[in-house]
Formats: structure tokens, C-alpha cells, sequence
């Protein structure tokens, strides 16, 4: 009788094992299988360049992690911006564009989203701001130059691709259930090339990277993500190293994808 009442106790203990660390995480995720209406997806195949060049497989996992990632976020507007679902859709979009090529993440420790109708003036800085991202879990654009970023994709300047690595580079850093995706080897590789390039861009020795990513490693990754999205040949031509280290680091390669899309069409 006792041997039957340890026996019923370990297979309990188990099943509560295992329900806690599979089912119920499948069964979270299982609820953003569902598919986008067809106005936002709609959305996604006019306005959003990069969800156009994917695969019939891909583009439904690109929905099922925007629908995961929106999940966790609180959006506002400002000066009287009224934010809308196609807005949400375009800022996640974003968002899981950078995070692609990792499993599927939230950025967790970034909770609140807040959109102004244009550049906004920072009590802060004492400046006007187009967009942040501050530790205390807080992502800002002004959408007039969210927009722009999407529309001119091409130019090397997307305001949503800055704010979203400076948020994947901090989401890496703070402790919680996602941080320390970026390969720490790859990192340091990064952070050694960084310095190198740095310096040619404060001695106007670089021809292709913003000179504003001069201004801290911080920027510089910033920088270079816009501009490995936005003109990933260039970005290759001017330094192989430095290109093939990001896409390591973020796990996908635009060029090469870019290669292969051409080799469909032909
Ligand atoms: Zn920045």
C-alpha cells in the first residue's frame, strides 16, 4: 500500500515536472498561431519590405512571432497621436525583424512602446529626440520617422532597425528569461572590430558607415544594423569582416538572402 502511494506520488511529481516546463509554454505560445487578419497582412506584403522577401514558411512564422511579441506590449501615443493596430503591427514588425534569425523573443524588459506624431522635444536633453530607448523598459519613435525608415529602405537610415538593436543589445544584457542570446564569442570579435572602425570614422578615414556612428559602441552597432539592412551590399564591399561579424552576431544575412531571392526570380 505504501510502495503504491510513493509510486502514485513520483508519477505526480512527474507529470507536474513536466506540464510546468512543456505544456503549459507550448500551449502560451500555441494561442499566436493563429493567423494575422488579412488587412494586416496585407499591410506587411505593401509596407514592409523585408516580410516581402520571405518564404511562404517564413512569413507565417514572421506573424506568429509579431502576434507573440505585441502580446507583451503597451503602446501610447502622444500629442494626440492616436495609435493604431496597422501602427502596432509596423513597430512589431520591426522588432522581429532584428530578432529573426534567434529563437522567438519579446524583448522582455521592454514593456511600454510610445509613438509621438513627429520629432519630440526631450525634457531630458534639453533637445528634440526621434526616438529612444531607456533601461527603465521604455522604446520611443516619432512616427513621422519611423515611416520614413520603411519608405526610403534603401538610404541606410531607419530609425526603427537604431532603436530596436540598441533594445536588443540592452534585452541581452538584463537578466531574465531572454537575455544572452548573442554568442559571446562572436561579441568580443564585434567589440574588437568596433574599435578598429571607430577610429576611422573619427579620423574620416571611413567612407560608408554614418559618422555618427562614431560617437560610442552603442551608436556604432546601432549605426551598422540600419545600415546591414539597408544597403547590405555596400555595407560587405566596404569591410567583408566587419559585415559577416554582424550577421554572426544577429544570426542572418540579408545579402545572402538577397542572393538567393535572385536566384528564384531568375
Ligand atoms: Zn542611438
Amino acid at each position: 500500500m505504501l510502495l503504491m502511494a510513493m509510486l502514485t506520488g513520483v508519477v505526480y511529481l512527474i507529470w507536474l515536472f513536466f506540464s510546468q516546463a512543456f505544456v503549459k509554454p507550448i500551449y502560451n505560445l500555441y494561442q499566436f498561431r493563429s493567423p494575422l487578419s488579412a488587412p494586416l497582412v496585407h499591410l506587411l506584403e505593401t509596407k514592409f519590405p523585408y516580410y516581402m522577401t520571405l518564404s511562404w514558411k517564413e512569413k507565417k512564422e514572421f506573424c506568429f512571432r509579431l502576434k507573440y511579441f505585441l502580446a507583451s506590449k503597451n503602446f501610447q501615443g502622444r500629442g494626440r497621436l492616436e495609435v493604431t493596430n496597422e501602427m502596432k503591427v509596423l513597430v512589431g514588425a520591426c522588432a522581429v525583424q532584428i530578432t529573426f534569425g534567434f529563437q522567438p523573443l519579446q524583448l522582455k524588459s521592454f514593456r511600454k512602446i510610445i509613438l509621438f506624431p513627429k520629432e519630440y522635444y526631450s525634457k531630458h536633453t534639453k533637445k528634440l529626440h526621434k526616438g529612444e530607448v531607456n533601461s527603465a523598459g521604455i522604446i520611443v519613435f516619432s512616427w513621422e520617422d519611423f515611416l520614413k525608415g520603411y519608405t526610403f529602405n534603401e538610404d541606410g537610415y531607419n530609425l526603427g532597425l537604431h532603436e530596436m538593436a540598441h533594445a536588443l543589445k540592452l534585452e541581452d544584457f538584463i537578466p531574465n528569461s531572454e537575455c544572452s542570446f548573442l554568442d559571446n564569442e562572436v561579441l568580443a570579435h564585434w567589440q574588437s572590430l568596433t574599435k578598429v572602425e571607430m577610429k576611422r570614422i573619427r579620423n574620416k578615414q571611413n567612407t560608408f558607415l554614418r559618422p555618427y556612428a562614431g560617437t560610442n559602441r552603442e551608436e556604432f552597432f546601432a549605426v551598422c544594423v540600419e545600415q546591414f539592412f539597408e544597403q547590405p551590399q555596400s555595407f560587405y564591399n566596404h569591410n567583408p569582416e566587419l559585415y559577416l561579424t554582424l550577421a554572426n552576431l544577429i544570426q542572418q544575412d540579408p545579402l545572402k538572402r538577397h542572393k538567393e531571392q535572385m536566384l528564384k526570380e531568375y
